[in-house]
């Protein structure tokens, strides 16, 4: 191996950054020349990539985004588009590519792999719906964002006796939700994987206020059934009956800018080295990841076939703690 490529793909997560920073150096180390692909599949697609040299990653490792730029690009999925950025790879003697992104990136890497090609996956996406790794990048600085949001909503709900409602991110995967309800110490948390009616939790904050708390947060997932619109309407419409006031407050992409924390940039920074090192003992088709502590190697094959399901004891845990 000679040449390699790096490219980013899907929403952008903290800490990608700093794992372009460590495929860029620890491939240079091998004596490979490292290209930086812009614009995530599309840049691979129309050949917009240029070589990195350590320089080119220096003082990168503390920024949120990717310095790479994402994109969607919906052409890749088609297996002429594939084709396509195979040509550019080929025609630049590249001869291994690090898709660092989330769970539709690695189904692209996968179905590049798939045709031959020389990939290894990084897990990062800000969801932590990525299985092959128990934490992908991003995750625990958008969590700690969150939760944020949660401790400076508490002050204020606490002051004037309202409910607040706080959206979080997580597309179909409730991780962010819970994980953050848990630590800022919410009264409810709403994620997908366990369906609960809008009178339930009305219920549940009303029985709250009853036994003295004088604030009541409610964590909802964006993927869940009732999600800030949905309950935001139930609550309205049901004013009367409920018996307090509601404040919602979607957080959406301020989730995702945030300066990496120490946690991200080091897991990026470990999985960014070990993609670079499974390339050259000639291990490829692979995500990897964090698992038990260790960086471990999952094909992609296996990747894309399984849903990451969310530690469901958590919830009971959480459900334990709001006393
Ligand atoms: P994420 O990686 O954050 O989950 P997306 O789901 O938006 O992000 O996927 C990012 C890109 O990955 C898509 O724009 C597309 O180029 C590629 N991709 C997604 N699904 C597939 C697929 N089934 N086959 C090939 N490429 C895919």
């Amino acid at each position: 191996m000679k040449n390699i490529a790096v490219l980013t793909s899907g929403g952008d997560a903290p800490g990608m950054n700093a794992a372009i920073r460590a495929v860029v150096r620890t491939g240079i180390a091998k004596g490979w020349d490292v290209y930086g692909v812009q614009h995530g599949y599309a840049g691979l697609m129309s050949g917009d990539m240029r070589q990195l040299g350590q320089r080119d990653v220096g003082g990168i490792i503390q920024q949120g985004g990717t310095i790479l730029g994402s994109a969607r690009a919906p052409e890749f999925k088609t297996e002429e588009g594939r084709r396509k950025a195979l040509r550019q790879l080929q025609s630049r003697g590249i001869d291994g590519l690090v898709v660092i992104g989330g769970n539709g990136s690695q189904t692209g890497s996968n179905a590049l792999s798939q045709m031959g090609f020389p990939v290894v996956g990084i897990a990062s996406t800000i969801d932590n719906d990525l299985y092959g790794s128990e934490m992908t990048i991003g995750v625990d600085t958008a969590l700690n964002i969150a939760l944020e949001a949660i401790d400076r909503l508490k002050i204020t709900a606490s002051s004037h006796q309202r409910a607040f409602l706080l959206e979080v991110m997580g597309r179909d995967c409730g991780y962010i939700a819970l994980m953050s309800g848990i630590a800022g110490g919410a009264e409810f948390m709403v994620i997908p994987e366990v369906e609960v009616k809008p009178e339930t939790i009305a219920n549940e904050i009303r029985e709250a206020y009853r036994r003295g708390k004088k604030h009541a947060i409610i964590v909802v997932a964006e993927g869940a059934k009732y999600n800030a619109e949905a309950l935001i309407q139930y609550f309205k419409q049901h004013s009367e009956v409920v018996g307090f006031e509601l404040r919602a407050t979607i957080l959406g992409h301020i989730q995702r800018g945030g300066m990496p924390g120490a946690f991200d940039r080091i897991l990026a920074t470990r999985l960014g080295a070990a993609a670079t090192a499974a390339l050259a003992r000639g291990e490829h088709g692979v995500l990897v990841g964090l698992n038990k502590g260790q960086i471990t190697t999952t094909p992609l094959s296996e990747v894309v076939k399984h849903k990451k399901q969310i530690d469901l004891s958590l919830v009971e845990l959480a459900r334990e703690l709001d006393r």
